[in-house]
């Protein structure tokens, strides 16, 4: 076939398609008639038999489209055309494949229905599709939970290698969005991942909601004994704290202590940890932190009307930062660093001989500040007592601003999670 369009040079894909296509108006077949929909439900519901003896061959099948795989095609050509492979329990492997395709692509039955008569084929009934969700639910779940175990070893085993602490990254999210302080989702996740491996060392699901509970409960029915997937009844955002403990001594059990979390700035989950897990440290996230201080700047500006240039805020955020992350060697370098800060946008340069940032002391008399409103320093003596007493407050925390964790892993897979669970903002 293929050296017979190579030789009349048909052998571009465009081509072969409308070649494809002309064949098929010739044969005129039954094949592909839209007209009459006689579909047969293709789900675990129907066997294929392997003897050819007693087996009534439904000519159904020739309406419609199917997904064949074609090694089974092929290898049973000779006789009768299978549909596809058949897993031990007669059930179709293409329909635990849809399936499996459709929590991967954060699908529902509706959808997956919709987009397959689209295609015009045949779907698998309801049930069929919820028995295999189940199924491979619980499939899903142990390798989970096999892989958290096997990167667990191995973050213990990297971290003993180099003779480090063992340290993790912490984060919760919900499945609808929290608006501020207003936190009612019906399901939070979190996950710990490790330093050393960017690995996902355990995680955690807590859910308010159960289907089953609920329909049983809305008869007024007692609900029969099941696999219940309710198991938070408090609020959405008191989630974060408790799957934070509950892994911290999941990890525990498995010989795999923590000894340093990088954490949000939530302080109720640091606390219960700390009841718990006494030796346990904390290490602030460097993104967390950058918003923690815009915020508190941002309230400021509210009777501050000094800092409502648009360039100020950003501009001391960065000195924070700068002295922060620069800093990180020890506290007593963190704290000087931030010592600066209010003399130097005040226009008191004295502390500043140390550092190249400042540029004061090469050229004193044409000093200009390049990010505040016409290069000249702060004036406000109120304010310059507010941003002091906020510098006091990031001192006396120095110890957990010390080399910055990040919390961006635990970002991105609270990001992959929720492209299988969409979120939605009802
Ligand atoms: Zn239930
Ligand atoms: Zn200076």
């Amino acid at each position: 076939m293929r050296g017979l369009f190579q030789s009349q040079n048909k052998s571009k894909l465009s081509n072969f398609f409308k070649t494809l296509n002309r064949s098929i108006k010739l044969q005129n077949t039954n094949d592909h008639t839209y007209v009459k929909h006689n579909y047969v439900d293709i789900g675990a519901e129907e066997e294929v038999e392997d003897e050819i003896e007693g087996m009534v061959i439904d000519s159904n099948w020739q309406v419609g489209r199917r997904i064949v795989e074609l090694g089974v095609l092929a290898e049973k050509m000779y006789c009768y055309v299978p549909t596809g492979k058949v897993g031990p329990t007669g059930s179709f492997d293409i329909t635990a494949k849809i399936v499996i395709g459709m929590i991967h692509a954060g699908l529902g039955y509706a959808q997956i229905r919709n987009f397959l008569t689209e295609c015009n084929l045949p779907v698998m009934s309801k049930s069929c599709f919820q028995k295999h969700e189940k199924k491979i639910g619980k499939i899903f779940v142990s390798a989970a939970e096999e892989s958290c175990k096997n990167a667990q070893q191995l973050e213990k085993e990297i971290s003993a290698d180099k003779e480090l602490e063992l340290e993790v990254s912490f984060d919760a999210g919900w499945q609808k969005r929290g608006s501020g302080f207003n936190y009612n989702s019906l399901t939070g996740h979190a996950s710990m991942i490790g330093k050393q491996t960017g690995k996902v060392t355990c995680y955690d699901i807590r859910s308010k909601s159960c289907k089953f509970c609920e329909h049983h409960e809305g008869k007024k029915e007692t609900v029969p004994s099941h696999d219940c997937c309710r198991n938070w009844y408090g609020s959405s955002k008191s989630m974060e704290p408790d799957m934070a403990v509950s892994m911290a001594h999941k990890m525990n059990d498995n010989e795999c202590a923590i000894d340093v979390i990088h954490a949000d700035n939530d302080s109720t989950t640091m606390l219960k940890l700390k009841l718990d897990f006494e030796n346990l440290k904390k290490k602030d996230d460097q993104n967390h932190t950058t918003k923690g201080i815009t915020k508190s700047l941002i309230e400021l500006s509210k009777r501050h009307k000094e800092l409502k240039p648009g360039e100020v805020i950003p501009y001391l955020n960065r000195c924070f930062m700068y002295a922060i992350t620069q800093n990180s060697s020890s506290e007593l370098q963190i704290d000087d660093g931030l010592s600066r800060i209010v003399p130097h946008v005040f226009g008191d340069h004295e502390l500043c001989g140390a550092v190249d940032w400042c540029t004061f002391k090469d050229d004193p008399i044409s000093f200009k500040y390049k990010s505040l409103p016409n290069g000249k320093p702060l004036i406000s003596e109120d304010l310059r007592r507010d941003l002091e007493n906020l510098i006091e407050k990031y001192k006396s925390k120095a110890s957990s601003l010390r080399n910055l964790g990040s919390t961006q892993a635990n970002e991105s897979f609270n990001h992959s999670v929720a492209t299988k669970a969409p979120k939605s903002n009802e």
